[in-house]
């Protein structure tokens, strides 16, 4: 494995972001922002009251924002970590590639995986001649050749010729155009490999990368967003008053209520022998029927009959017949009817309706 490391150096990556973003969120405010939104001239103590308790509010918000994302941004990285380890040990070098110069096949002496955001991955192979010729060749993993190619000189397009001048302190190239005699010189500071000074982090990490205050921050956030959909739900019922109204106004039958409610309707029906099944305690209470048609309709006319009779009698009641609809056979017709308990539910039956 070469490019994951142990979990301790995502940390300390992370917790570095921590303490640089709350550095800034800690000051991000500054006197005169505050005096500026303000019309009146505020006194002196009291904008800076002002200024500190917003930029405590938000040191909180974005260092409890930072605790939130940790695990699941340290997991992320030493994935994609993985993922170029896996890339790069799956990757073949090409074969097959000659010496320019006695054209024997060269040896791959140096390999190196470039990873790149906005790139895919890609592996970069150094190869060498046995008999130590010049050029070397590099070739990528997609067998395309890789060549230096010389910056151009910015007036006439020129290659420009370059020496190296390093310091101790600096990387010094002086860049000279064959052509028309244009010099540049570029001076790097050698910081490669070593981190600026902090010698403030350790305490700042302390104060910032708090798991302690972080898993407060967590459990209080979940607190409100099960706050805000309690308000959402009280809005929702203030928005849809007409529909809540009409749940309300829906009778809600026990099972006794139901069958006498049922019973009575059937009066003046020419119907007979109504009999009800136990009822079925589930998560929904269904109870199934049986009833007689004595007269001489045919099955067709007899269901359908039923059906639009049975609609119409628990149309204000918590009661309807089941989807499954109405079995017919010799004049005996059955069905089943469901109960709808829950408020949710209720709201539902009634905007179906609707
Ligand atoms: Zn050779
Ligand atoms: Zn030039």
């Amino acid at each position: 494995m070469k490019y994951l490391k142990p979990k301790q150096h995502y940390i300390d990556r992370y917790d570095r972001h921590t303490v640089e973003r709350c550095r800034w969120a800690e000051n991000a405010v500054t006197d005169s922002n505050v005096q500026k939104h303000h019309k009146k001239k505020l006194a002196k103590e009291e904008s800076e009251r002002m200024t500190g308790a917003f930029n405590k509010l938000h040191l909180y918000f974005v260092q409890g924002e930072m605790y939130a994302k940790k695990e699941e941004t340290i997991s992320k990285w030493m994935s994609e970590d993985e993922e170029h380890d896996r890339f790069y040990e799956d990757t073949k070098a090409p074969s097959g590639i000659k010496c320019v110069v006695c054209n024997r096949e060269m040896f791959v002496s140096h390999d190196h995986l470039e990873t790149n955001l906005d790139k895919p991955d890609r592996v970069l192979f150094m190869y060498d001649c046995t008999l130590g010729h010049i050029p070397r060749r590099a070739f990528c993993d997609n067998g395309e050749e890789w060549k230096y190619k010389k910056p151009l000189c910015p007036k006439c397009q020129t290659p420009f010729e370059q020496i190296d001048k390093d310091t101790e302190k600096q990387f010094n190239t002086i860049s000279t155009c064959p052509n028309c005699g244009h010099v540049e010189e570029s001076k790097i500071p050698k910081t490669v490999g070593m981190e600026k000074e902090d010698p403030d982090f350790e305490r700042d990490r302390a104060r910032f990368c708090n798991e302690e205050e972080g898993m407060k921050y967590v459990e209080w956030m979940n607190t409100a967003k099960e706050l805000t959909k309690v308000v959402e739900k009280i809005e929702e019922k203030e928005k849809n008053k007409d529909l809540y109204d009409k749940v309300a106004n829906l009778k809600k039958l026990t099972v006794p209520q139901l069958k006498q409610h049922v019973v009575d309707s059937f009066n003046d029906e020419p119907y007979i022998n109504l009999v009800f099944e136990q009822p079925n305690i589930e998560r929904i209470v269904t109870i199934g029927f049986s009833i007689e048609d004595p007269t001489e309709q045919e099955e067709y006319d007899s269901r359908t009959k039923l059906s639009k009779f049975l609609k119409e009698t628990l149309k204000e009641t918590n009661w309807r017949l089941m989807s499954d609809g109405i079995d017919y056979r010799l004049g005996v017709l059955t069905g089943r009817l469901r109960c709808y308990e829950k408020e949710d539910d209720l709201v539902k039956l009634v905007y179906k309706k609707k």
